[in-house]
């Protein structure tokens, strides 16, 4: 049986770092805020809002909530994202994405003080992330792939890794986190051939495709490690990830449940980052 890889712990690990360098931070008058920006009633967004709100609480970390009707303008969703800008007591700035609105998202993504940008929303954190320069934050999901690999122990060090997905918010990102880590990353998409042989051929599989249980028996190994990405809903409704857990789970040496595993570390990373640039602005 392989080792399942949750992501609650790692979350509360994380989570009881945070409440001290919370409490240390308030101590010197400095209170962590962070704003979340949602335009509209997506459940997916809603769900993400209600546990970040739960994290930050138990952290310690205020949190203001801007809520815009469906049909804002891009006039007045940029607005509050200069509100943001020129508040000094919010220390980072969730936007819910993907907008509707594409021109609305755009330039709210290259408005935002890359200070504040704790989701990489911005050009700024993006090309951090990619010349491993230490500034912005890599965004929430990349980074909790990360928090889970070392919180278990999974040194990616000279190890073969195939990442399928080479979206700006995971697949990306998290090769160039990995890599940084003296990972060898194979980046993958849907134009990859051979891609269950490149999949078994790794040492850990990084799955952030988006597709419903995609990643069966086929694709994987003995003594691999599996990170699944993926949230979608499978064909009775249920949520599930990019990987079939039950045909892959009796094959591989470790893999993430769905849910329960990185889904349940990427507010904590969203509470790190807040913390962080809160502690950046007190010394600096
Ligand atoms: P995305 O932007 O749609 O990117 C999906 C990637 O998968 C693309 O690069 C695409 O390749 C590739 N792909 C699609 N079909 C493929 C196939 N048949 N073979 C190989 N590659 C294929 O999705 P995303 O935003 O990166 O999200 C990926 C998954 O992570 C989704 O399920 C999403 O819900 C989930 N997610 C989870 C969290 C979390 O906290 N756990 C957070 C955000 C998102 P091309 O580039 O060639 O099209």
């Amino acid at each position: 049986m392989a080792e399942v890889l949750k992501g609650v712990p790692v979350a509360a690990s994380l989570t009881e770092e945070l409440k001290a360098r919370c409490e240390r931070l308030k101590a010197l008058g400095i209170i962590p805020t962070l704003s979340m920006l949602r335009v509209g009633e997506k459940p997916g967004d809603i769900a993400y809002e209600t546990g970040a709100l739960k994290r930050c609480e138990k952290i310690g970390i205020a949190v203001n909530k801007i809520i815009l009707p469906a049909d804002s303008s891009a006039d007045e969703i940029t607005g509050r994202i200069c509100e943001v800008n020129t508040d000094e007591s919010i220390h980072g700035l969730l936007m819910f994405r993907p907008l509707d609105d594409k021109v609305a998202e755009r330039s709210a993504c290259e408005l935002l003080e890359s200070s504040k940008d704790v989701d990489c929303m911005t050009d700024s954190s993006l090309s951090g992330v990619f010349t491993g320069s230490g500034t912005g934050f890599p965004p929430c999901t990349a980074q909790a792939c990360i928090e889970l690999l070392d919180f278990y122990g999974v040194d990616v060090t000279g190890k073969n890794v195939a990442v399928i997905g080479r979206s700006l918010v995971i697949g990306r990102p998290v090769s160039m986190l990995l890599m940084k880590n003296n990972a060898t990353v194979t980046i993958c998409h849907s134009k990859t051939h051979n891609l269950p042989e490149i999949c078994r051929n790794a040492d850990i599989l990084i799955a952030a495709i988006g597709r419903a249980k995609f990643i069966g028996a086929d694709y994987v190994s003995e003594g691999q490690t599996v990170i699944d990405v993926g949230i979608n809903m499978d064909d009775d409704g249920k949520l599930c990830g990019d990987v079939d857990y039950d045909s892959v789970e009796p094959i591989v040496r470790a893999i993430t449940p769905v849910p329960g595993g990185v889904g349940a570390v990427t507010t904590a990373v969203l509470a790190k980052h807040v913390i962080e640039s809160a502690e950046r602005v007190l010394s600096s």
